[in-house]
């Protein structure tokens, strides 16, 4: 950049004669009263509060927004794969040294101009007062639950399915048809499954159950063999391990794609230099683990958007590959849709 050459236009014209004048004047001014600690007014009270939970991204003809349902942390001994002193380092390179490593839940709504599609609902009443803000958000970013007309689940976790109810099991999106992968409902809501679950496990399988439940209810939960589509135009890919169901959905408009790989990755600081390091969800670790590989090759390779539902709000980036390592570039905030004739500074 050449900021150096000669000043023009009306900056020029204001620095010279009685515009030069002037703002010494209110230098001046403003200097004595600082030095005898007198000011103008109070500042008014402090807001308090976070700013709405969403961002939008333009994708082809698609408008894609980015949904904060909240966060939890998670302890980095769920982490497996190097010692706990190596992702203690891991972490403290990204000036993480708390006990847990605060873990969003982000959910993403795709407007595609035919058809409004949710993926992934968030945690919902699941876990407490940090999230559930998913409806909340949605409206702030312009849209009600009931406009929803097509939900897609990557996977039958808490964290994702339990924002399809509200506290009192009703279901959040009145006009949503739910779609999972067949080996993900297989898994989670045979009622034999859940009788013969671990005790410790059994919460699991009860909440995927009583989340789907009124949808199961109404005709409105159905799900896909892996190699089928769920809504046409939309790549659906088995990527089991995390779960023996876990799905990417892919959607392209105009050329460009992003894909919702959903749970692939947990940890920023750790997964992308160390994918082979799993998480102590993972239903089959070395399956998630070569799941995570592909995915992040595949991406950086194509270039692709990529969306994770526990990376840093908004959860969008591309996926950089450096050898045997991989880098998250994290999308940066900007206009919707750049002007056609943007400033280039040289
Ligand atoms: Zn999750």
């Amino acid at each position: 950049m050449s900021y150096g050459g000669p000043v023009q236009g009306r900056f020029r014209d204001s620095i010279k004669g009685e515009g030069m004048k002037h703002s010494l004047v209110c230098a001046l001014g403003l200097a004595m009263a600082l030095a005898s600690g007198v000011s103008s007014a109070q500042a008014p009270a402090q807001v308090g509060s976070q700013v709405p939970g969403y961002f939008r991204l333009a994708v082809g003809d698609f408008e894609v927004t980015a949904l904060f349902d909240g966060y939890n942390d998670l302890s980095p001994k769920l982490l497996k794969g190097l010692t706990q002193s190596q992702i203690r380092a891991l972490l403290a390179r990204r000036s993480i040294e708390t006990p847990g490593v605060q873990t969003a839940f982000n959910a993403f709504l795709i407007n595609t101009g035919k058809q409004l599609i949710l993926v992934d609902t968030g945690a919902g009443q699941c876990i407490g007062a940090t999230a559930g803000m998913l409806s909340d958000n949605m409206k702030a970013a312009g849209y009600e639950p009931s406009q929803v007309d097509t939900i897609l689940l990557t996977h039958l976790h808490l964290d994702h399915v339990c924002g399809l109810v509200d506290g009192q099991q009703k279901p959040v999106f009145a006009n949503a048809t739910v779609y999972a992968a067949k080996a993900e409902a297989d898994y989670w809501l045979d009622p034999q499954a859940l009788a013969k679950a671990p005790e410790g496990a059994k919460p699991y399988f009860k909440i995927a159950q009583d989340s789907t439940a009124p949808y199961v209810a109404a005709g409105r939960f159905k799900t896909f063999d892996a190699g089928q589509s769920p809504v046409p135009g939309v790549e659906a890919t088995l990527e089991a391990g995390h779960t023996p169901g876990s799905t990417t959905y892919r959607f392209t408009s105009q050329g460009q794609s992003i894909l919702f790989m959903g749970d692939l990755v947990h940890n920023l600081a750790v997964q992308f230099l160390h994918p082979e390091v799993s998480i102590g969800f993972d239903v089959n670790s070395q399956q998630a683990i070569k799941s995570r590989a592909k995915v992040f090759s595949d991406a950086a390779a194509s270039k692709t958007w990529v969306t994770a539902a526990h990376l840093p709000f908004p959860g969008i980036g591309h996926i950089a590959a450096e050898g045997k390592h991989f880098q998250w570039v994290p999308v940066e905030y900007g206009p919707y849709k750049r002007a056609a004739k943007v400033p280039l500074i040289e």
